[in-house]
């Protein structure tokens, strides 16, 4: 035998490389989470104190059996050791019992040279994934050639992204990020067709399937969503390491399970003009006002619950908080009963300050709200009609007092199918100018949400048209490594941005201003795991952001060794 077929050999002896997985870390006994519950926080949750048993579910994808040292670590500092062994082409579990508490944990699971972390009191999620999804994963995992050994290290992976925007979701409102953090309970192989195991709520609204609701009765897990065979060709493209490839990280299915934690889409804020469905019959002397006086208006809160998936938007930052530590109660599935429960979080009394495209006030001008009506079958449907439903006048100052929610006439918001009535039009006439803007209820949430229930100041800007990107990040690359940590970031203009403020956060810390300039492109140092975003301000539209890009750079300066020649 040569050399070479020896090192060969070798690594085709099991266990080596990637032919077994830390697929995911259970906590047993898996408890319900309690229906309805007032008390969320403590109902459904292990009592302190008492003994809970984590659980390594380890995956050997092998033909053979092999026995092998395993350790558990808390925060990085060991805590059991011992010999496993794993038997041929299945999962092995390995025990730890521990006395909970509520404490933060990081509790990891290695074995080989395998590991996976989760956080101890994180939410609970189950994935239910039919066979020929799972087995396609399984397939076409190791082609990206980072080690993903099919279903389970997809799923990790996309764990894991989720907790990290949930720690850089730093906002005013949010100075610790997003608190909850996600962990897999479960992964439930079914057979093909299966899914829903046991059919939808009466509740589900259009388009609920397996996806939405693989088990509504399982109320083991907080968070749930399904593979089913038919979703399969969204997880194909085996080459691209961008959070835009679901089969590289699930960013769709994290967007998904943010409804099941009852969070809203954000862009239900969007008002097009796409009949049927989307109408804008609001017209000026017999004229459509839609292409003269206003285009397609898009939410500038962009973010996970957007269409930009790479972060968590400040808007679902702060609703998340609101129930951070809560068990699911109505619902672990897209959507729960509690969907959309903040919605209506409104001052009851606010004063718009009405301004031009310069800035100026708009002082004694009538002011006139076009609300959304019901429009029927289409997700968000809008309809405007041409008659206004709330009149007033500014004062010497360009405000209006506009009262709780000039948004419907039963003041109550709904983002649902067949309807949204998220946006007012408003149309300001002074004389003879004439000019439109979009009042979105989101920031009469916002102001409430700072602590202003009795009465909250908003700004309103007709006559502009913002769009609500950000700038799109073109260098480097999603997780380009860095070897000297001397990097050029660069992004696309953005239109009417007079500068860009470039964030950084090393290794999920506080994430810090690094460079502000006009141009299109910051050359900096980074150190460490970064995650990078760039702000751009523009003018009277305010600011907008890019997507979160994310550079591997040396931890710290390495000394250069003299190397003689
Ligand atoms: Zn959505």
């Amino acid at each position: 035998m040569t050399w070479r077929a020896l090192v060969l050999v070798l690594l085709a002896c099991p266990l080596f490389a990637n032919d077994l997985t830390v697929a995911w870390i259970s906590r047993e006994p898996a408890l319900e989470y309690v229906w309805g519950s007032t008390n969320p926080a403590v109902e459904g949750w292990p009592l302190v104190g008492s003994t809970v048993t984590w659980r390594a579910h380890v995956r050997n994808w092998s033909g053979s059996a092999a026995t092998l040292p395993y350790v558990w670590r808390a925060d990085g500092v060991e805590i059991a050791r011992g010999n496993v062994t794993l038997a041929a082409n299945q999962y092995t579990t390995v025990d730890l019992a521990r006395p909970w508490s509520f404490t933060r944990e990081r509790l990891s699971f290695a074995i080989a040279d395998r590991s996976l972390e989760v956080f101890t009191d994180a939410l609970a999620v189950g994935f239910w994934v039919e066979q020929s999804v799972y087995d396609h994963f399984r397939l076409l995992q190791p082609q990206f050639g980072m080690g993903s050994t099919g279903f389970e290290d997809w799923a990790q992976r996309t764990m894991a992204f989720y907790n990290d925007m949930a720690a850089l979701a730093i906002y005013p409102e949010t100075p610790n990020g997003v608190h909850d953090r996600y962990r897999l309970q479960k992964i439930v192989i079914v057979p093909d067709r299966t899914l829903p195991l046991n059919g939808l709520p009466d509740e589900a609204t259009p388009g609920a399937n397996g996806g939405t609701h693989p088990d509504k009765d399982d109320r083991t897990v907080d968070l749930m969503w399904g593979f089913r065979t038919e979703a399969w060709t969204t997880y194909r493209n085996t080459t691209d390491k961008s959070p835009s490839n679901a089969f590289y990280v699930g960013y769709n299915v994290l967007h998904e399970l943010g409804h099941a934690r009852y969070l809203v889409d954000i862009y239900a804020w969007d008002v097009l003009q796409r009949p049927p469905y989307y109408r804008i019959n609001i017209t000026e002397n017999g004229a459509p006002i839609f292409g003269k006086y206003i285009s397609t208006f898009r939410s500038p809160e962009q973010g996970l619950m957007n269409a930009q998936y790479t972060f968590l938007d400040r808007y679902s930052a702060i609703a998340l908080n609101f129930i951070a530590g809560h068990r699911a109660v109505m619902g672990n599935y897209n959507e729960p009963r509690n969907f959309a429960s903040f919605l209506n979080d409104f001052p009851r009394e606010n004063r718009l300050t009405i301004r031009d495209d310069t800035g100026a006030p708009i002082a004694n001008a009538d002011v006139w709200f076009y609300y959304s009506v019901a429009n029927g079958e289409s997700w968000y449907a809008t309809n405007y009609d041409d008659t206004p439903d709330l009149q007033l006048r500014t004062d010497a100052n360009g405000q209006v007092l506009v009262g709780r929610a000039p948004f419907a006439t039963d003041g109550k918001v709904v983002h649902t199918y067949g309807m949204t009535n998220g946006v007012s039009i408003v149309r300001v006439a002074q004389g003879e100018k004439i000019a439109y803007g979009f009042l979105e209820s989101r920031l009469f949430n916002l102001a409430y949400w700072r602590g202003h229930t009795d009465f909250a100041e908003h700004e309103l800007y007709v006559g502009v048209d913002c769009d609500g990107d950000g700038p799109r990040l073109v260098a480097p690359s999603w997780e380009a490594v860095s070897s000297d940590g001397n990097v050029t970031l660069d992004w696309n203009a953005l239109s009417g941005a007079t500068r860009y403020h470039v964030y950084a956060s090393t290794n999920l810390g506080i994430p810090r201003v690094i460079a502000t300039t006009a141009d299109t492109q910051a050359t900096v140092q980074l150190r460490g795991r970064t995650h990078w975003w760039v702000e751009a301000e523009v003018g009277v539209c305010g600011t907008r952001r890019s997507a979160t890009g994310l550079v591997n750079a040396p931890e710290a300066n390495v000394r250069r060794r003299a190397v003689r020649h």
